[in-house]
């Protein structure tokens, strides 16, 4: 079998070499940065598995039951069960390989997230992803040294090859980002590259070098690409120099409450309106009620994290680096202080369409982790994204090995090395097509959106496309215009998805929002939730009609 090429290197790729290298099958694990530096390292509140080690009768059906409502139905249900079903194990597997999860009294602990009634994340202090990417990478490099993971740090992926669009993908070529050199590698591509948040600019809580490009060669290869339309706005995001400052959702898990000064005087907003899970509602309800309050002359603009009533033994014992970050980066003891905070752009529950077994529409290709659409619908839940990422990985890597395996042996293509191809870096076009694409993406795809702004973006967004210079500028907007066009699409509320003029969630787009490229034109259909690639909607679908659908 010619070596699996793994795209990215954060959990969901470290996850995936690591079950390659475990079957015995050796690898490539291509990232444009170091594992060291992908976006999973900057994890903070933990990871969720329903272990039930609080004593609150936690279990898997439920663990799945709430990331279904979570992600208001649009994620898929046989998908949700293994992944809640699997969760125990991905955690044990953790702990196997040196995790040092967060124990008190000798006895390992998880904490309340969002969304969910058990306490169900375990975390490692304030900094989970840190000690979740160490721990693989470590496992990586025995691997590495037995000659069953190759990596190759410093590369970015510049195309899938394949004979034509929308054809197999045989191979890709990456490009390093030092010298410009293009190298083709054949074999079966496994994309692992992380969100398109990046796309948007410095107002992501993530890194900002994670912004699609990947997914927009995906795109550009033919490949399906769905629910771009629901992008997370985390409610606790902080604005510093480049980005914006995650205050994770622990802080409210361990007694964190939102409030606002009305009239100068303190109100608890959250705990007012959603008496049972108050400060801990799901993110996208959470943002949106930040939004409303923000925008009330009553409230002066502001709201605030007050986390002044935590015990000393929280602080020390479960947000210690947290705490640390805030005096650091801004200057502010929440132990004493409240905390200014407002949305931010945090995560991407769209990416490259993925079956249950993480295929693509292409054959040849899979994705997992964040850069694919699986497990979290319309809204994810906190501390499911870790989960996803190495799970995925996990599913992808093996069902990719059992699919060639099944294909059997391919002759090993030839490992060809181009010339040069010049430096990574932006042409002044492109840097201004860039700043305008992000622009354009601020003002469309905010928490509440509506047609005439989605129109608008539309219509800049295809006279960008000609202004762009380069090959990876022209599919960021492609990408770009995908997102949007299923954002005009989706006439209704649902999660992430907030359309002022169709606040009604509607049982009609209880749809897979699927995306592709035919040329330049974007052909957009739906898909009934769970249904395999071309079960339905493959016409394309004016935004007010939504084709019925086989169900899957
Ligand atoms: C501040 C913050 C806190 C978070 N906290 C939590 C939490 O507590 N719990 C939780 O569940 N989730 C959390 N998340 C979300 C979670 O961290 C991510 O969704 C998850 O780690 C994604 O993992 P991944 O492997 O899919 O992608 P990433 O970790 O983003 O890795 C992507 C990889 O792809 C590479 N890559 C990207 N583009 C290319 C390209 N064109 N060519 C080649 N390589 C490329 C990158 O270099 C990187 O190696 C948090 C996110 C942020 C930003």
């Amino acid at each position: 079998m010619e070596r699996p090429i793994i795209i990215g290197a954060g959990l969901a790729g470290l996850s995936a070499a690591l079950s390659c290298a475990r079957a015995g099958q050796a690898c490539v694990l291509v990232s444009a940065q170091p594992s060291e530096r992908s976006q999973s390292v900057m994890a903070e509140g933990g990871i969720n598995a329903a272990l039930d080690l609080m004593g609150e009768h936690d279990s898997v059906e439920q663990h799945a039951a709430d990331t279904l409502r979570g992600g208001v139905d649009l994620a898929d249900p046989e998908a949700v069960a293994a992944l809640a079903a699997g969760a125990p194990d991905v955690v044990r597997d953790l702990i196997g390989l040196g995790v040092p999860f967060h124990c008190e009294g000798g006895r390992m602990v998880q904490r309340y997230f969002g969304g969910q009634k058990k306490a169900r994340t375990a975390y490692a202090q304030s900094s989970t992803g840190k000690v979740l990417v160490t721990a693989l990478v470590d496992a990586v490099r025995r691997f590495e040294a037995q000659g069953l993971v190759t990596r190759l740090p410093h590369h970015e992926l510049a195309a899938l090859v394949q004979e034509a669009p929308g054809a197999a993908v045989r191979g890709v070529r990456v490009r390093d980002a030092y010298t410009g050199r293009i190298t083709q590698l054949g074999g079966p591509v496994l994309l692992c590259s992380g969100g398109f948040a990046g796309l948007f600019g410095a107002v992501t809580t993530g890194t900002t070098t994670n912004s699609g490009d990947a997914t927009a060669c995906a795109l550009a290869a033919g490949a399906d690409l769905a629910n771009l339309e629901f992008v997370q706005y985390h409610p606790t995001t902080i604005a510093i120099a480049d980005k914006r400052l995650l205050i994770s959702e622990a802080a409210r898990g361990e007694g964190g409450r939102l409030v606002t000064l009305r009239d100068g005087k303190p109100w608890y907003f959250m705990e007012e309106r959603y008496p049972e899970l108050g400060n801990l509602m799901p993110r996208d309800v959470v943002s949106r009620e930040e939004a409303a309050v923000l925008a009330r002359p009553d409230c002066g603009g502001a709201v605030y994290l007050d986390m002044r009533g935590l015990s000393a033994h929280a602080w020390r014992q479960r947000l210690a680096d947290l705490r640390d970050e805030c005096v650091h980066y801004l200057g502010i003891d929440p132990a004493r202080e409240l905390l200014p905070v407002e949305p931010g752009i945090h995560y991407c529950m769209g990416g490259v369409w993925v079956d249950r077994r993480h295929r693509t529409s292409l054959p040849g290709l899979w994705a997992a982790g964040e850069c694919a659409c699986q497990y979290h619908g319309a809204n994810r839940l906190g501390g499911n994204s870790l989960l996803g990422a190495v799970f995925g990985g996990r599913v992808a890597a093996q069902d990719l090995l059992a699919a060639e395996a099944e294909a059997g042996a391919l002759p090993a293509s030839a490992v060809n090395v181009s010339d040069c191809d010049g430096p990574l870096a932006l042409l002044p076009a492109d840097a201004q097509a860039n700043a305008r694409l992000q622009e354009i993406l601020r003002a469309s795809l905010g928490i509440l959106r509506d047609g005439p702004a989605l129109r608008a973006a539309t219509d800049e967004l295809a006279t960008l496309l000609p202004a762009c210079a380069s090959e990876r500028q022209r599919r960021r907007v492609q990408l770009a215009r995908a997102a949007v066009a299923c954002a005009l699409a989706r006439e209704e509320s649902r999660g992430a998805h907030w359309r002022q003029d169709f606040p009604d969630t509607r049982d009609e787009y209880l749809r897979t929002t699927v995306v592709r490229l035919e040329g330049d034109e974007l052909e957009l259909s739906w898909r009934a939730v769970g249904a395999s690639a071309g079960a339905c909607g493959e016409t394309a679908a004016p935004a007010n009609q939504v084709p019925a659908c086989e169900e899957a």
